[in-house]
């Protein structure tokens, strides 16, 4: 054990629910039902998504308690070499990026969902998970720049529960994509947090196949968030809420209080 750190008495892990990319299934169904389960989670909208369209929506989810991460404005990602996007062509390839170019996007960004939620702290949810920018030689991670304007960042697509006790990077927690699985494989994750006392953060986009290339089957998500909302050792919460928690209860082993 590397960490001195224990969640509060009672709790055995915790668990993030993020829904990305701005989708109108965020607030049409994804809401209600965290709402009637009384959860909140945290919504990671590029700022050139249905946001951009209908704040108002938006601005709802804040003021019920749910987290409006920043997920930049048009979303760069790093162009595959292999099978690339063409939406993201030249401008929005993030091996073109440079640091300044995307300081500047996180920080309109954060301007505009300030604007919207009144909050002055929130988290970064690495769009398509990247976690550097520039290309060959170039090629530097921008987890410093994510320091200098986050509380955290969710980070790389690691599959894997994080586990604050052992060593946790603030940020570049690590994520578990949830599209495809199943009720019994999203239940199966959240007892391996909890023996583990872990944190999960899922990453989720559409709920139902028509909202997004991935997703998680309608019913699917039903049912794990009715029974996630039944776990009582297990903290649900936005990773604003958990990022705080463990920044002000973590130190390393060894450091006296
Ligand atoms: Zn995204």
């Amino acid at each position: 054990m590397e960490n001195v750190f224990a969640w509060p008495e009672r709790i055995e892990g915790a668990v993030s629910l993020t829904y990305d990319d701005g989708l109108p299934i965020h607030y049409t169904v994804v809401d209600p039902l965290l709402r009637e389960c009384s959860l909140r989670a945290t919504f990671y909208p590029m700022i050139q998504s249905d946001l951009q369209l209908h704040p108002e929506r938006w601005r709802e989810l804040a003021a019920v308690g749910h987290e409006l991460g920043n997920h930049t404005v048009f979303h760069p990602c790093r162009q595959s070499l292999t099978n690339p996007d063409p939406r993201l062509g030249e401008l929005y390839d993030l091996s073109r990026y440079t640091t300044e170019q995307l300081r500047a996007e996180l920080e309109v960004a954060n301007l505009v969902l300030h604007l919207l939620d009144g909050q002055s702290e929130r988290t970064f949810g690495n769009t398509c998970c990247n976690t550097t920018l520039g290309s060959a030689a170039m090629e530097q991670s921008f987890e410093p720049l994510l320091a200098e304007s986050f509380l955290a960042a969710r980070g790389s697509l690691t599959n894997r529960i994080a586990r604050p006790a052992q060593d946790i990077n603030l940020f570049n927690i690590g994520c578990i994509d949830a599209a495809g699985r199943s009720l019994e494989d999203l239940k199966d994750l959240i007892e391996q947090t909890r023996a583990c006392s872990g944190w999960a953060i899922l990453m989720i986009h559409g709920v139902g196949a028509d909202t997004h290339h991935l997703y998680l089957e309608t019913d699917v998500h039903e049912h794990f968030i009715h029974w996630l909302a039944q776990q009582q050792a297990i903290w649900t919460a936005p990773v604003r809420v958990l990022a705080r928690y463990i920044k002000e209860h973590i130190r390393p082993a060894g450091q006296p209080e």
